[in-house]
């Protein structure tokens, strides 16, 4: 569905991401890793149109999405690409980025009713079936500031489900949370990993990204340094990156 081939991204000087491939077939779950500043958030920006890149592209469903550069004058894709694209690559924050004025069910709705002009009441009702399956159905009338962080983090899941997104794009959608409140997140990751959902999960949980990958993707210094099967990788690291990588996260 996604394919990322030969990305490269700078920030003026500073060259982020070095020539990145990685494809993403339906139903396939890919994790990536890597320490901080990597490029991890930075790939997965592209990917919706969050950021440019300079070179290389990304394909999805056959189309293009990346914005084409031209010095000064680069303009961004056409809007209605960039909905096209943000609606079928739904991304999930590692702040949550709920609206905190308005109510988790407001907050789940409002894309799908003003960005996507679906019918308000079928949006609604989408919206509690999804709200009840990542567990928090109760907390409809509630506001962001209500509830607890691994509840807010499963409201901005229920979002961007409600999206009915081809994929799910995660940025470290853990790393705010305390370790029990992290668990309730991982649940809810987990069973749509098996629902048979496309993911692209940046993560610093090794246990999150074994358990749910079927590919997991090294990245250092933005370069793929090593990838495989979840089983390959972290059992049988190959390179002295990945080794030390692992040894100072577990
Ligand atoms: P972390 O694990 O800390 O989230 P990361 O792998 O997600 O790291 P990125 O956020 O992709 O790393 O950042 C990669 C590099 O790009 C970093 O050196 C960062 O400082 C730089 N960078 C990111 N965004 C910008 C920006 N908007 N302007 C300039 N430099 C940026
Ligand atoms: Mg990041």
């Amino acid at each position: 569905v996604i394919e990322i081939r030969d990305l490269h991204k700078s920030y003026g000087p500073l060259e982020v991401l070095k020539g990145v491939s990685i494809t993403a077939h339906k139903g396939e779950v890919i994790s990536l890793i890597g320490s901080s500043g990597s490029g991890k958030s930075t790939l997965l920006r592209c990917c919706n149109l969050l950021e440019d890149s300079q070179q290389g592209d990304v394909i999805f469903k056959g189309e293009s999405v990346h914005w084409r550069g031209h010095g000064l004058g680069r303009h961004p894709a056409d809007r209605a690409q960039v909905i096209r694209i943000r609606t079928n690559l739904s991304m999930v924050f590692q702040q949550f980025n709920l609206w905190s004025h308005m109510t988790i069910l407001q907050n789940v709705m409002e894309a799908p009713v003003t960005v996507l002009h679906r019918d308000r009441a079928e949006v609604e009702k989408a919206a509690r079936v999804y709200l009840e399956k990542v567990g928090i159905g109760d907390k409809c009338d509630a506001y962001p500031a209500q509830l607890s962080g691994g509840q807010q983090q499963r409201a901005a899941i229920a979002r961007a489900l409600c999206m009915e997104p081809t994929a799910l794009l995660f940025d470290e959608p853990t790393s705010a949370l305390d370790p029990e409140l992290e668990q309730e997140v991982v649940k809810v990751i987990k069973a749509l990993a098996e629902e048979g959902r496309t993911m692209l999960i940046v993560t610093h949980d090794m246990r999150l990204a074994a358990d749910v990958s079927d590919h997991v993707v090294f990245l250092h210094r933005g370069l793929i340094e090593e990838e495989g099967a979840p089983e390959e990788l972290f059992g049988n690291p190959k390179t002295e990156r990945l080794r030390q990588f692992l040894s100072a996260t577990s």
